[in-house]
């Protein structure tokens, strides 16, 4: 073990009474915090937490108060304002505050809107990035988001809008044009419509796609199938949100990269799935 790793204290952001830090807890696994959000977990009084972290995490801060600002797939339960005015309250009694959301809190989090809020009402804020369930959670799936044979680029798009319904923004026809591989955040509710959409606007039936459920947790599960039967397998697995959905030949890396099953003992059922033929480097 190295003895020369610094511990978290001296020179380090020091979380102030009266600030709010706005945190991103990664997709699930602790150990996927960053030193930041650590820091700010040793520190915080109060730590306002969102439905998808992890209570492991909040055990690593039990000198702080938590409070829960859960809400989930759209449902009106906790009004976004609510929250953001309680931050305020919180800093304005002197409190040093903790936000901590799942993933990143800029992705799909509303964390744009809180921050937004706070500064509104002159309250100093930190913005600490986490690790998104988009890439992440992919990863701990042995999806890479990029891999140079597949794709240049990637899309991130979300499945619901605010009122939950699929978002009419969204021009699909020129997300399934222009996007080599997608990645879809609350796709669960409306997967029919969107594998359907991507079908009309010409990906093929049998495009490798990937449902990533509660990644990074203990209860991590993977479904891979295609486009055409996406919606009805997932439908018989009974798989649950939270789910990453990948759309996109990357998810035939799985089949050499799932190290979590290599490292149960299982052999790669495939060393080179993209069929190239030849070693992964030799470019
Ligand atoms: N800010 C978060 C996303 C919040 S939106 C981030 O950066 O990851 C909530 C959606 O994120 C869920 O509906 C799901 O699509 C995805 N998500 C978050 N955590 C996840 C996990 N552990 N496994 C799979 N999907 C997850």
């Amino acid at each position: 073990m190295s003895e020369s790793l610094p511990p978290i204290s001296d020179g380090w952001p020091v979380l102030e009474p009266g600030w709010v830090w706005l945190c991103g807890a990664g997709p699930g696994d602790p150990g996927l915090l960053t030193l930041h959000a650590l820091n700010a977990l040793r520190q915080a009084d109060v730590i306002v937490y969102d439905a998808l972290v992890q209570k492991a995490i909040l055990e690593w801060a039990p000198q702080a108060e938590h409070i829960y600002a859960g809400k989930r797939g759209g449902k009106p339960s906790a009004k976004q304002r609510d929250i953001s005015l309680r931050l305020v309250d919180l800093a304005q009694e002197g409190k040093r505050v903790l936000r901590l959301k799942g993933g990143d809190p800029f992705v799909f989090g509303r964390g744009g809107e809180e921050a937004q809020t706070l500064i509104q009402q002159g309250v100093h804020v930190r913005i600490i990035p986490g690790i998104t369930a988009g890439i992440g959670g992919l990863a701990y799936a042995g999806i890479p988001v990029t891999h140079r044979d597949v794709n240049q680029s990637v899309t991130f798009v979300t499945g619901h809008d605010q009122s939950g319904a699929t978002p009419s923004s969204l021009d699909w026809q020129a997300i399934a044009k222009g996007s080599q591989v997608i990645v879809i955040y609350m796709g669960m509710k409306h997967v029919e419509q969107i594998a359907g959409a991507l079908l009309e606007a010409g990906r093929p039936a049998d495009e490798p796609c990937a449902v990533v459920c509660s990644a990074t947790t203990p209860e991590e599960q993977v479904l891979e199938t295609t486009l055409a039967e996406m919606s009805a397998d997932i439908a018989a697995s009974g798989l649950e949100p939270p789910a990453i959905l990948c759309v996109g030949r990357s998810v035939l890396m799985r089949q050499v990269l799932d190290w979590q099953a290599l490292a149960r003992g299982e052999a790669p059922r495939n060393t080179d799935p993209l069929g190239r033929g030849r070693p992964a480097e030799v470019s």
